[in-house]
C-alpha cells in the first residue's frame, strides 16, 4: 500500500521571480523609508566618515546629500572625539542629545540615536538625527517658569535655593564668608490694601529694580572678583533675599545692607502717587551661623523679624541669644496651642466702684492660664503671643462669650446690675465680622449691649484703619460702650478721641501709683479728667491702691477706681462671694454718701475682710 500522494512542489522556476519581485518591494519600501523618514538618517564607516546620507538629514544640516558622502562627521555633530577616530568611540550606542552644526556655521540641538553594526563584516555605524529646537525652547520655557518669578524676573524660591547651595559650595572652596539677607518690605499690606494690588505689584517690580540696581555697583565689596559676587531672589510677596558672597567680615555685609536700606529710601514713582517704602533686613553669616541651608534660612528669618521688631527701615544680625529667645518664643507658642485645644484659660473679674457712692459698678474681665500642674500665669506673658500666632481669635471670641455668659448668671444669683468691661487686641478689630459675633454672644446670654464695654488700646486707633472704624461705628450703633485702656502711655493724640466714639477713658496704672507724692503725674491726671469731663467721657483710674489716691482722685473728680484698694481680680465663685460680704457688710454700717463712714473706708475694710 502506498500513503497519500503529496502535492507535487512548484516548479522552481515559478519561485524564483516571486522572490525577487517581493525583494525589488522590499528594497524599494526601505528606500522610501530612508528618504521620507522625517528624522535623518546617516551611516559612517569605522573611520568616522560618512557614508550614507538620507536627504532629510542633508536637509537638517542645510546641505546636498552629495556634499555629505565621505566627510568625518566630527564637523557636523558633537561631541567629537579626535578627528579619524573610530565611529564607534565617536558616540555610544543609544540615545543622546548633542549639537549638529550647518553648513551655514549655524547650529541647533538634535537627538541622537546610534548603533552600531557589520555589513558583510565590516563595522559601521547608523545615526538617527531628530532635529529639537523646539523641545528645547518648550523645555526652556518651562524651566524659567519653574525657576524665575514671573512680575520681577528675579530666581524665585526653588531657584534660590540653587543659587544659595552653590554660594555656600564656593565660600568653602575659597574660604571667604558669605552673607544671606532676607529683605521684608515695612506695611507693603497697606500699599497693597489701599492702593490695590495692581499698584503693590508696580512696587515690588520697582522694589526689584532698585536692588539690582544698588548691588551692581557694588563688586567693589567683592574680594575675588570673578563671579558676580550678588544674588538677589523673590522668594514671593514682598520677601526678597540677597547672596553676597566672597565678603571680608560681616561688616561688609552691614555695609551693603545699609546700602539697600538707603537705595529703597528713595521715593517710588508710580502712575499718580508717589511712594515711600522701607525695608527691613535679617542677616546670616555662612559658614559662623549655621553650615545647614534650611538652618542658614531659618537663622536670616530669625534675625529679619528681629529687625521687624526693632522699628523696621533697620537691619538684625542672627545672633546666638536671638535664637534661645526665639526658641523660648516657639515653646511658648506650642504650648499655648494645646492650652488653647485644651481650654486652660480662666477668666478673673476685678471689680470697679463709683468713686463717690463707693457702690461697686462693674467688673473688667481678666484672662489667665492654668498650665495643669503649675500656677496661674498672668496675661502680659502670654497675650503677645497669642496675637502674634492669630490664637487671640479663638481665644478672645471665648472670653467674651464667657464672661457674658458669667454675667449672666450673677444677675440671676441675685448680684445688682453691673457692667462688664472685656479687653479686646487690635488683631480682634480685624475681623469684620466682630460686631456681629458681639451681639451673638449678648443675645446668647441674655445680657443688654449696654452693659458691655470694651477696652481698647491707643495702638488700635492709631493704626486706623477703615475696618476698625466700621466695627467701632457698628458697636456704637448697637449701644456697646468703648473705653480706652492705659491712657495716657500711647501717643494720646486728641484727634481719635473725637474721631472714635469713645466711653470711658481709663487713666494708666503708672500715672495712679505716685499720684500722692508726684506732682507731675498729679498734673497729668488731672488733665485727663478734665479733658476726658470736657469730652463727655466717663473716667476711671486703675491701679488704685491706696486711700490717698482714691482722695486725690475723688478731688479731680474722677468717676470710678478699680484697683487693689477695693480688690485684686477673683475668680468668679470669689467674686460672688466678695460681692455677697460686701452687700452685707453695707446693710450693716450702710454706705450712703453722707454716712459717717466714708466709702473709701468701706472699700479698704472689705479688701482687707475679703
Ligand atoms: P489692663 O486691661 O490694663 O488690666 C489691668 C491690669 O492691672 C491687670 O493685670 C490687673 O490685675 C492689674 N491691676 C489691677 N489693679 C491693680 C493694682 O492696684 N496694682 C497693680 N500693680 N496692678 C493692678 P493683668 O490681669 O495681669 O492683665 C494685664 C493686661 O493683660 C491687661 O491690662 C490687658 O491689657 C491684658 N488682658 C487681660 N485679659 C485680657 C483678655 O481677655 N484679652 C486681651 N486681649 N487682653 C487681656
Ligand atoms: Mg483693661
Ligand atoms: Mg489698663
Amino acid at each position: 500500500m502506498t500513503g497519500p500522494r503529496l502535492p507535487p512542489a512548484g516548479p522552481p522556476a515559478r519561485q524564483l521571480p516571486e522572490r525577487r519581485q517581493s525583494r525589488r518591494n522590499g528594497a524599494r519600501q526601505l528606500l522610501h523609508l530612508f528618504e521620507h523618514s522625517a528624522s535623518g538618517l546617516l551611516t559612517c564607516d569605522a573611520q568616522g566618515r560618512i557614508v550614507l546620507c538620507s536627504p532629510v538629514a542633508a536637509r537638517l544640516l542645510g546641505t546636498e546629500p552629495g556634499t555629505l558622502c565621505g566627510q568625518p562627521l566630527a564637523g557636523w555633530l558633537d561631541p567629537l572625539a579626535a578627528s579619524g577616530a573610530d565611529a564607534a568611540r565617536l558616540f555610544e550606542p543609544g540615545q543622546c542629545e548633542t549639537m549638529a552644526h550647518r553648513a551655514n556655521g549655524s547650529s541647533f540641538p538634535v537627538e541622537l540615536t546610534v548603533s552600531h553594526t557589520r555589513l558583510d563584516g565590516v563595522p559601521q555605524s547608523i545615526l538617527i538625527l531628530r532635529d529639537i529646537t523646539d523641545r528645547r525652547l518648550t523645555q526652556e520655557q518651562l524651566s524659567y517658569l519653574a525657576n524665575f518669578d514671573s512680575l520681577t524676573g528675579l530666581p524665585n524660591r526653588t531657584l534660590f535655593r540653587d543659587r544659595l547651595a552653590q554660594a555656600m559650595a564656593r565660600a568653602r572652596r575659597s574660604r571667604k564668608p558669605m552673607a544671606l539677607m532676607l529683605l521684608d518690605l515695612d506695611k507693603f499690606k497697606l500699599i497693597n490694601d489701599s492702593l490695590g494690588h495692581e499698584v503693590g505689584d508696580q512696587v515690588l517690580r520697582q522694589v526689584a529694580e532698585m536692588l539690582k540696581g544698588c548691588l551692581r555697583g557694588g563688586d567693589s565689596l567683592a574680594r575675588g572678583g570673578g563671579e558676580a559676587p550678588f544674588t538677589v531672589s523673590r522668594l514671593g510677596g514682598d520677601e526678597f533675599t540677597v547672596i553676597a558672597e566672597q565678603l571680608a567680615s560681616p561688616e561688609d555685609a552691614a555695609l551693603i545692607a545699609r546700602r539697600i536700606i538707603e537705595a529703597l529710601e528713595r521715593p517710588i514713582h508710580l502712575l499718580d502717587h508717589e511712594r515711600h517704602v522701607s525695608t527691613s533686613i535679617g542677616i546670616s553669616m555662612y559658614p559662623a551661623d549655621d553650615t545647614d541651608l534650611d538652618g542658614l534660612i531659618r537663622h536670616t528669618d530669625m534675625a529679619m523679624y528681629r529687625a521687624k521688631a526693632m522699628g523696621r527701615g533697620t537691619y538684625s544680625f542672627f545672633s546666638a541669644e536671638l535664637s534661645a529667645e526665639l526658641a523660648a518664643r516657639l515653646q511658648l507658642e506650642n504650648e499655648l496651642r494645646q492650652a488653647v485645644e485644651r481650654q486652660e484659660f480662666v477668666l478673673h473679674y476685678q471689680p470697679k466702684a463709683n468713686l463717690r457712692s463707693g457702690e461697686v459698678v462693674g467688673v473688667e474681665a481678666l484672662i489667665r492660664w492654668q498650665p495643669p500642674g503649675r500656677g496661674l500665669v498672668p496675661p502680659d506673658r502670654f497675650i503677645s503671643a497669642l496675637e502674634d500666632s492669630g490664637m487671640i481669635l479663638p481665644v478672645g471670641a471665648w472670653a467674651i462669650r464667657t464672661a457674658c455668659a458669667e454675667l449672666a448668671a450673677w444677675d440671676r444669683a441675685g448680684l445688682p446690675p453691673l457692667t462688664l468691661a472685656v479687653n479686646l487686641s487690635a488683631r480682634q478689630f480685624g475681623q469684620p465680622f466682630l460686631a456681629g459675633f458681639i451681639r451673638d454672644a449678648l443675645a446668647e446670654a441674655g445680657i443688654s449691649p449696654q452693659r458691655l464695654e470694651l477696652e481698647l488700646t491707643e495702638r488700635l486707633l492709631m493704626e486706623d484703619s477703615g475696618a476698625t472704624r466700621g466695627v467701632l461705628g457698628a458697636l456704637a450703633a448697637m449701644g456697646v460702650r468703648v473705653a480706652m485702656d492705659d491712657f495716657g502711655t500711647g501717643y494720646s493724640s486728641l484727634s481719635y478721641l473725637k474721631r472714635f466714639d469713645i466711653d470711658t477713658l481709663k487713666i494708666d496704672r503708672s500715672f495712679v501709683s505716685e499720684l500722692a507724692s508726684d506732682p507731675e503725674d498729679q498734673a497729668i491726671a488731672t488733665a485727663i479728667v478734665a479733658m476726658g469731663h470736657s469730652l463727655n467721657m466717663k473716667i476711671v483710674a486703675e491701679g488704685v491702691e491706696t486711700e490717698a489716691q482714691a482722695q486725690f482722685l475723688e478731688a479731680l473728680g474722677c468717676d470710678e477706681i478699680q484697683g487693689y484698694l477695693l480688690s485684686r481680680p477673683m475668680a468668679s465663685a470669689a467674686f460672688v462671694e466678695w460681692m455677697r460680704a460686701r452687700q452685707a457688710a453695707e446693710r450693716t454700717y450702710g454706705a450712703a454718701p453722707d454716712s459717717d463712714s466714708h466709702p473709701m473706708t468701706l472699700m479698704t475694710m472689705q479688701t482687707l475682710d475679703g
